[in-house]
């Protein structure tokens, strides 16, 4: 919800009066950008349900965009101080660790020079927006972009940080941003050409024929079936799990509104399913409670088995800056989501 569809609601005459609460929550500043017309400032909610989850816990509520909500003491007026003594400093990887690290970073006075190896910022933020349903997270990412856009940095896109590169430059402190990468058992047949990292067929960068097998049940793999089904394409889930706590760990508070659309669009999930192999036309899986392999055809095999962190290309960074100066921080600590990489960037950030 913006201001744009709040006026959309009033001008159709479907409401006289329109409140919002999670997009001030996101960004309490949001109507006076409006009033300023500087609405591309606007700070977008993820409608991802991170604040909800806390008030389940009970404990503070804090925002997975916002890191300024519920710490207001420790950060008055929802600002950083400008630090002491103004350093150089590199961020290694535009996602959005990276780029809320870049903009703390720069709001404390700092030198900053972002290196990102792709040609465009996001991270897998970039996959995370591909599909349609994903719009609030497309919205977030656009920001990102914008607000990077505007920082007083160096922001070098097609740079792969090495550890000659920063050796060379000297940098006074570091942090590490590099995300993470697919993972892809060691399995046979697992090589084939029709067999893809889930995103790929999200985005249309794999071709994807008549029936799926998509294999892990988290969030990637559940919103990667929905999008084929939403396409009209045969599509199957399998997992290892008896149930779908992968989901509900991976996706947060909108695990409810991700297993109802499974519901919606009739899409078997097969529990019990270890991956074991794959075929030509098949996926064979380990029966986890009887031993037993079950046969499933598919012309297309996705992957969505969660990510591994770069941690050895993290490792391998961190020794050009002291050891005291170097943050490792996002899905390069541990995999997760847009909120815990905003959270851990910031708290980083705001302390260098
Ligand atoms: C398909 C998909 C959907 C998702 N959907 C959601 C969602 O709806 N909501 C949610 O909260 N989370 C979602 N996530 C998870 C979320 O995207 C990640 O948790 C988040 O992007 C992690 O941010 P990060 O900055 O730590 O790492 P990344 O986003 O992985 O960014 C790391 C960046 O570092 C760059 N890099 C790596 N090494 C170097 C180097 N040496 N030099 C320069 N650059 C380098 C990479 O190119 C990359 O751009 C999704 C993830 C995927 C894969
Ligand atoms: S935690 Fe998520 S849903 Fe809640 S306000 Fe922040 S972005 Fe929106």
């Amino acid at each position: 919800m913006d201001i744009g569809s709040a006026e959309e609601i009033l001008a159709a005459g479907k409401a006289d009066f329109v409140a919002m609460c999670r997009p001030l929550l996101a960004d309490p500043a949001m109507p006076r950008k409006y009033a300023l017309g500087r609405e591309g400032e606007r700070r977008p909610c993820l409608r991802c349900q991170y604040c909800g989850l806390r008030l389940l816990v009970p404990a503070v509520i804090n925002c997975a965009v916002n890191p300024f909500l519920g710490n207001e003491t420790e950060f008055p007026e929802g600002k950083v101080k400008r630090a002491e003594v103004r350093k150089r400093v590199a961020v290694v990887g535009g996602g959005p660790a990276g780029l809320e690290a870049l903009e703390t970073l720069c709001a404390r006075g700092h030198d900053v020079t972002l290196y990102e190896k792709r040609d465009r910022l996001g991270g897998h933020v970039v996959e995370g927006s591909v599909l349609p349903f994903k719009r609030d997270v497309r919205d977030y990412l656009d920001y990102l972009v914008r607000r990077a856009g505007r920082a007083p940095a160096r922001i070098l896109l097609n740079t792969e940080a090495t550890r000659e590169l920063l050796d060379a430059e000297g940098y006074d402190a570091l942090v590490i941003a590099v995300g993470s990468t697919p993972v892809v058992p060691p399995l046979g047949g697992i090589d084939k050409p029709h067999v893809h990292w889930a995103p790929e067929a999200d985005s249309g960068a794999a071709a994807v024929g008549e029936r799926t097998v998509v294999v892990g049940a988290g969030s990637v793999g559940v919103e990667c079936a929905l999008g084929l089904r939403m396409r009209g394409k045969d599509v199957t889930l399998v997992e290892m799990a008896p149930d779908l706590s992968g989901l509900s760990a991976s996706a947060g508070g909108a695990a409810m509104e991700l297993t109802a659309l499974l519901e919606k669009y009739a899409i078997p999930v097969r529990h019990y399913c270890r991956l074991e192999e794959v075929t030509d036309g098949t996926v064979l899986c380990r029966d986890t409670r009887t031993g037993d392999i079950r046969e499933f055809p598919a012309d297309t095999v996705l992957l969505a088995l969660g990510v591994t962190p770069r941690r050895e290309e993290a490792e391998n960074l961190r020794r050009s800056a002291p050891e005291t100066e170097v943050f490792i921080v996002g899905d390069a600590a541990e995999p997760g989501t847009i909120a815990t990489a905003v959270r851990s960037a910031f708290r980083a950030a705001a302390y260098i």
